[in-house]
């Protein structure tokens, strides 16, 4: 097992500084050392990250992610315990580590060594390898997040279609693979019709163009859904609102198009609709667990192969760029 290395060893970091404190630059690699790291009561030795469209944010420095400087980024982490002060975690545990502010408040995962607290963290459920385990990541956890949020609205699959907007992305992707496997009628919202046979090997039973939630909103459209995965935001979430079914949901996690909500108020008040809100960062350790459970019973380790796609430390600031672009599929995972 890796030794803990001694304040002085100095390795590779991806670094976000900031010249006013405020706005971060877009990241860069440098040498860093034990020293550099915050305090936690937990030192992991990381294994394997990943990249979520908030880490291309950060990386990009497109979005206002880092709110220390400097800051590591990466809000995923598996890795091994090296050495803890805390009652739950001891040396050779394998972990897995999902937000908590870490890689925008707390110094993250792109970095072979973190130190942490270990109220962040969970012990790597059992039958997850470390890459299995951030080929899921925010992105996936998030995406289990959504579908038990449908789940709670009492949406079930004999209710209608279940759209998935972002699909070629992350939680897009986890969506519909869970939602699949669940016997869920999956239609799958996308701007790269290039992808389709991809979405259909996840589930997919329809495809339609992202471009048809782009127009211009109207309080009330046709019902077409039971109940919607939305990644996106802004008028493609309001369309969406329009054109779910009577007594159906939503489950809003994301804002890849924008984080306006241009709707109105006819579908909560004509048609019940449910608009629920999905947050992953700061979600209870109890939650976390449960969405592991289900996620080992409802996506398949097979799927989530097919939608990841390996990459090594070298590669992280240009996959930050890509996905931050649009042109990362599925998930991506980093292995040190
Ligand atoms: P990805 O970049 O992997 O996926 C986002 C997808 O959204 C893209 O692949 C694309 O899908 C679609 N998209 C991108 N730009 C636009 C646009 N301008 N208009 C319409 N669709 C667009 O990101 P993730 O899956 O990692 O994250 C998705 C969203 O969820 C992000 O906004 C992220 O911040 C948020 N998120 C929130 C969490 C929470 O706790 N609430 C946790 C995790 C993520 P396609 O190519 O198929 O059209």
């Amino acid at each position: 097992m890796t030794a803990l290395p001694a304040a002085s060893d100095s390795f590779r970091a991806i670094w976000i500084t900031s010249d006013d404190g405020k706005r971060a630059k877009p990241a860069t690699v440098q040498e860093i050392t034990m020293g550099d790291l915050m305090d936690g009561d937990v030192t992991v030795k990381v294994t394997h990250t990943t990249v979520n469209y908030k880490d291309g944010l950060a990386i990009t420095a497109k979005g206002p992610i880092a709110r220390k400087f400097p800051m590591i980024p990466g809000v995923d982490m598996a890795g091994t315990v090296l050495a803890s002060d805390h009652a739950d975690f001891a040396e050779g545990d394998e972990v897995i580590l999902n937000g908590f502010g870490v890689g925008e408040g707390h110094m993250g995962a792109y970095a072979p060594y973190a130190r942490v607290s270990g109220d962040w963290l969970i012990k790597r459920p059992d039958g997850l390898t470390g890459a299995q385990a951030m080929a899921i990541g925010t992105a996936g956890y998030t995406a289990m997040l959504c579908v038990m949020a449908l789940d709670k609205a009492g949406i079930q699959p004999d209710d209608g279609p279940i759209l998935v907007t972002g699909a070629a992305g992350g939680v897009g992707s986890v969506a519909i693979a869970i939602l699949a496997k669940r016997g869920y009628h999956v239609v799958a919202s996308t701007g790269r019709p290039e992808e389709e046979s991809y979405l259909k090997g996840l589930g997919a039973a329809e495809i339609v163009d992202r471009n048809e939630f782009g127009g211009d909103v109207r309080p009330l459209s046709r019902e077409k859904w039971a109940g919607a995965v939305d990644a996106v935001g802004s008028k493609t979430l309001a369309n969406v609102l329009s054109q779910v079914k009577y007594g159906g949901a939503v489950a809003a996690c994301g804002l890849a198009q924008g984080g306006d909500l241009p709707s109105f108020v006819h579908p909560f008040i004509l048609r019940a609709v449910q608009l629920i809100g999905v947050e992953s960062v700061m979600s209870p350790i109890p939650m976390r667990k449960a969405a592991y459970d289900q996620l080992a019973k409802d996506l398949p380790m097979e799927t989530l192969d097919a939608m990841t796609q390996h990459i090594g430390f070298d590669d992280l600031l240009d996959a930050g760029h890509q996905i931050v672009e649009g042109k990362v599929r599925g998930r991506l995972v980093a292995t040190y």
